[in-house]
């Protein structure tokens, strides 16, 4: 077993429980990617065992920090079975749902989401990718009856050095399943979709944006980025009359018209945008139209820390042009799953967005990501959605 040693002090953020350590910390010491390692302070106690990532600024994950733990099949197995046994105990159904949560599940890099009978895996760190066929030995024991797709092409395998893998880990055929989210039928194509193939974090905030759309009498509906129709459907659920929907993916937008048919909507209740958010936030501005809610669900506008100016700017504008768009008491439910803008820094910039409009709102609630995302108190870069349901004054 290969050691690494951290430089003096660095153990302080392993001892508080923080399962990354970035490449300046280490002293000495490497291992192949993927690889288990012993983790030391500088004086040579033990701290954790981990995986080391020699091509990540994130160069080791910590898979545990009991010195007795042995990293093997039977570690994965244990993991993986803790964290189904812990959807199960929250009562989450889980035909789509998230069953692993990386970091915040003590499995660091690995996503694991069930869409009806598929499982689809998102290896992403070096460590996951040299353990994912014990994983998938795993899961099969754990859930024999589903297949196992791979989505590991999201943009953070690079920076792990490790080439993108997608296709059938287990199983074959059909890579397009029907799911029930909120009582709704939904589509998932794994094999194509954003993602894993479904935004399943917004799970509850749909579930509120229907209530709240049915017990205010909403009837405008304008819903910004709005993929596949998740945030559409909840709103004539909520009974809304109009709902616009605006998103630059033509799949999506096609897969959202779909979905309202399949849930047996009046197709003249739904319109679909086919363009760029901001600009038709300012078309619309300029016709004068007024929305009684709009959603804005952005993607992630900042992926680093570099980015996150650039990103409040762009937050801001969206907003600004939303809230033009609310009369007095209109509703704005707005979004940001950019991890490095915390959620303060987020209801400053929608401050600041209000105050450029010449409106102010009160904060009614605030939202995050579902249950079958949990955060692990010792991780909090693992909170990266945040949402502000918004009354304008
Ligand atoms: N609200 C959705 C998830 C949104 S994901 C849900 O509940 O499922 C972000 C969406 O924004 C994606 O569908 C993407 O195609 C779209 N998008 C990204 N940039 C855009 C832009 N500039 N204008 C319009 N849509 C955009």
């Amino acid at each position: 077993m290969k050691t690494i040693r951290l430089h003096p002090g660095k153990e302080r953020s392993l001892l508080r429980r923080h399962p990354w350590v970035f490449a300046s910390s280490i002293a000495k010491g490497g291992a192949d990617s993927g690889e288990t390692v012993r983790v030391e302070a500088a004086d040579g106690q033990f701290l954790a065992w981990a995986a080391f990532s020699p091509a990540s600024q994130i160069r080791l994950r910590v898979w545990s920090f009991d010195e007795a733990q042995h990293i093997d099949a039977a570690f994965f197995s244990e993991r993986l079975r803790t964290a189904i046994g812990r959807r199960h105990t929250l009562g989450i159904g889980l035909t789509a749902c998230r069953l692993v949560h990386g970091e915040s599940d003590g499995l660091p890099g690995c996503i694991l989401d069930r869409y009806a009978d598929i499982v689809v895996l998102q290896a992403g760190s070096a460590g996951i990718e040299r353990w994912k066929s014990a994983l998938v030995g795993a899961l099969r024991t754990l859930m024999p009856e589903v297949r196992i797709y791979e989505r590991s092409d999201a943009a953070l395998r690079e920076r792990e050095g490790l080439p993108q893998a997608t296709g059938w880990l287990h199983g074959a055929g059909d890579t397009q399943v029907d799911i029930l989210e909120n009582s709704l039928r939904l589509q998932v194509h794994v094999a194509t979709g954003h993602k894993t193939g479904f935004y399943l974090d917004q799970r509850d905030a749909r579930v509120r944006f229907a209530g709240l759309v049915r017990s205010q009498g909403l009837r405008r509906v304008l819903n910004c980025f709005s993929y596949t129709g998740g945030f559409t459907l909840a709103a004539l659920t909520g009974g809304a009359q109009q709902v616009v929907s605006v998103d630059s993916s033509a799949p999506a937008l096609a897969l959202a018209a779909q979905h309202v048919a399949l849930n047996g909507f009046d197709a003249a209740r739904a319109t679909f945008v086919d363009a760029d958010v901001n600009a038709t936030l300012r078309r619309l501005r300029d016709e004068g139209a007024q929305f009684d809610a709009i959603v804005l669900d952005p993607p992630k506008f900042a992926s680093s820390p570099q980015q996150v100016e650039r990103a409040a700017r762009a937050y801001k504008d969206i907003n600004r042009l939303a809230f033009h768009l609310l009369p007095p008491g209109g509703w704005l439910f707005t979004f940001s799953c950019s991890g490095g803008v915390g959620a303060d820094l987020f209801q400053k910039i929608v401050a600041g967005a209000a105050l450029d409009a010449g409106a102010d709102a009160q904060i009614v609630a605030r939202t995050g990501a579902g249950l079958d995302h949990p955060l692990s108190l010792h991780f909090p870069e693992g909170e990266y959605l945040k949402g502000l349901l918004l009354r304008k004054n």
